[in-house]
């Protein structure tokens, strides 16, 4: 097998030396999305061996890497959570209360003796030959670097870089004698009591970090080049409540509450399209009615696009809106001219004084977790490939990833992918074939491609810097990939895997090594 280092040297590597281990699938990432496939496969796929790799010391992906004050979810759990383990808590829940739930999922399913933490892959490579991909990992607590070998890849390394998160390059920015600091790196000795903070950014991390700092520091300013839309509400579930005091089973208010959640859900995205300016001013009503009818609402808190073309921000408890209304927090909506030795100077003129800065200004893409990948030695580029149905794509066998929905929890997505790859694998070993690869037909050999994500639905800045990295749609099915939880529930159970674009080769038993099993099959 060749492996390619950073370098472009090509090495020769055997696969299959001793020191390579092999299984049938290899999960990449231990994060949410990681320990839904390994249950998922347990749970469908018995006879499967698998492995998951880790590169943190510790499951959780997001919920491990994110310490910032107060950190949450923004979406309730009883989506965010999958669908075969009820959650019990208050519907929004901090980092530990998922962690928690986290762990309780790898106890249930014995999931622990499959993760390998510390091992972060470095690079991938197919081997038409050997019908297997070679994974090159490292070792982090010792630096060895060893080998894995699977039949299947399933990636779930997330989609942003967990190293350090996005920081413009704000002019100045080494003159200031304060701390800056990302959410994402939060030092564990940031002491700021009693200290003036500005925090740059309005999104789901702002809205969460501020509340939860505003009592102790001396004052914190949000530096907002422009507004994001917010909503509130107390964060418990009055349905669960009253199913619970029924003294119902938790797995059916689990499941009656999602179906609660998901039909309100769309009922708000739906009105987003309809009707954008009725939701635009019910969201500002409430906010309206937090921070007083003097408060800039038309400045500050009324974005420029239409409600959830960027998620909506949730403020459990209005939690911001009162420390705002305290006068604790302010609120000013200005572009940054540059750093100066105490803070921030806006376009306008202001100097924003501070002891810290705090840049919640996001995240980096990070495609298959930046990881290079290879196809018979030549380097895939992933922004060349058409996607199949945003879980696969050309040109790469045997190899699925997970993106989860934007505008509905991640999660759900989650547990849809874990079964339309495990009906994949499943049928795959019925009809004796040992690679799948998504291929166009003629049909669709002249198909323009669309970007990941269409941004006048949806447009975090994080996707508008990186869209161009991702892989392509297609203009009709089923290359595509519409993010939507309510179409893709009914589409990817009835998916057909016979429809000639995943081509499906090769049996021990066939009679040519390659063979291609006819639609339907
Ligand atoms: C602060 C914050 C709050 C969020 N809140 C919500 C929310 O409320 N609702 C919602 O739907 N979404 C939310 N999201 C989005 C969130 O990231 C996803 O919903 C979800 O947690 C992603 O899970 P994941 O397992 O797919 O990826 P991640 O959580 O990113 O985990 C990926 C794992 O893969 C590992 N990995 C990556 N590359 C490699 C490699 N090369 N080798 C080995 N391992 C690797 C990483 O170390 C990581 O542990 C939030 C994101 C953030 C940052």
């Amino acid at each position: 097998m060749v492996l390619r280092d950073m370098n472009n040297i090509v090495t020769l590597q055997p696969n299959t030396s001793d020191d390579t281990e092999h299984v049938d699938v290899l999960i990449v990432g231990a994060g949410i999305s990681g320990i839904g496939a390994a249950h998922h496969l347990k749970e469908q796929c018995p006879g499967k061996s698998f492995l998951m790799l880790e590169s943190k010391e510790s499951y959780g992906g997001t919920w491990h890497t994110h310490t910032y004050p107060g950190v949450r979810s923004d979406s309730d759990l009883y989506t965010f959570g999958y669908r075969f383990k009820p959650w019990t808590g208050n519907p929004v829940a901090e980092a530990d209360k998922i962690l928690d739930y986290l762990e309780e999922a790898i106890e249930d399913d014995q999931i622990d003796e499959h993760i390998r933490y510390q091992h972060e892959v470095l690079r991938a490579s197919w081997s038409s030959d050997q019908r297997r991909w070679l994974l090159e990992v490292r070792r982090k607590e010792t630096g060895e670097i060893v080998r894995f070998s699977c039949n299947f890849l399933w990636m779930c390394q997330g989609y942003y870089h967990h190293a350090e998160g996005f920081t413009p390059d704000f002019e100045g920015m080494d003159s200031f004698k304060g701390r800056i600091v990302h959410p994402q790196t939060w030092p564990e000795d940031l002491d700021y009591t009693n200290k003036r903070v500005v925090v740059i950014g309005s999104g789901a991390t702002a809205a969460t970090l501020i509340p939860n700092m505003a009592d102790d520091a001396a004052h914190i300013t949000i530096l907002q080049r422009s507004p994001t839309y917010f909503h509130t509400g107390e964060n418990r579930n009055e349905l669960a409540d009253t199913l619970r005091e029924l003294d119902l089973p938790e797995e059916w208010v689990h499941e009656t509450v999602r179906r609660q959640l998901l039909a309100e859900q769309k009922e708000i995205m739906e009105l987003s399209e309809s009707n954008p300016e009725l939701l635009k001013e019910e969201l500002l009503k409430v906010v309206r009615s937090y921070v007083g009818e003097d408060f800039d609402v038309d400045t500050h808190f009324t974005p420029g696009y239409r409600p959830w073309q960027q998620r909506l921000a949730y403020v459990p408890d209005a939690d911001l809106f009162k420390g705002i209304a305290s006068g604790k927090v302010s609120v000013v909506t200005d572009h940054i001219d540059r750093f100066t030795e105490n803070g921030i100077l806006t376009k306008s003129g202001e100097e924003l004084e501070a002891d810290i800065i705090v840049t919640a200004t996001g995240f980096n893409l990070s495609v298959m977790g930046d990881i290079p990948f290879e196809v018979d030695g030549a380097p895939v580029d992933f922004a060349k490939t058409f996607t199949y149905r945003g879980i696969m794509n050309t040109g790469l066998p045997n190899m699925a990833f997970m993106y989860g929905y934007l505008r509905t929890s991640w999660t759900m997505r989650v547990d849809l992918v874990c079964d339309f790859v495990c009906r994949l694998l499943n049928h795959m070993d019925s009809n004796g074939a040992q690679v799948c690869t998504p291929a166009l037909r003629e049909e669709d050999a002249n198909m323009a491609p669309r970007p990941w994500l269409d941004l006048e639905e949806f447009n975090p800045g994080y996707m508008q810097r990186s869209l161009h990295l991702m892989p392509k749609q297609g203009d009709h099915e089923p290359w595509l990939f519409t993010n939507d939880y309510y179409t893709e529930k009914d589409q990817l159970p009835a998916a057909d895997l016979g429809d000639g674009t995943l081509v499906f080769e090769g049996s021990t038993a066939a009679t040519s090594s390659d063979w291609i099993l006819k639609p339907g099959a």
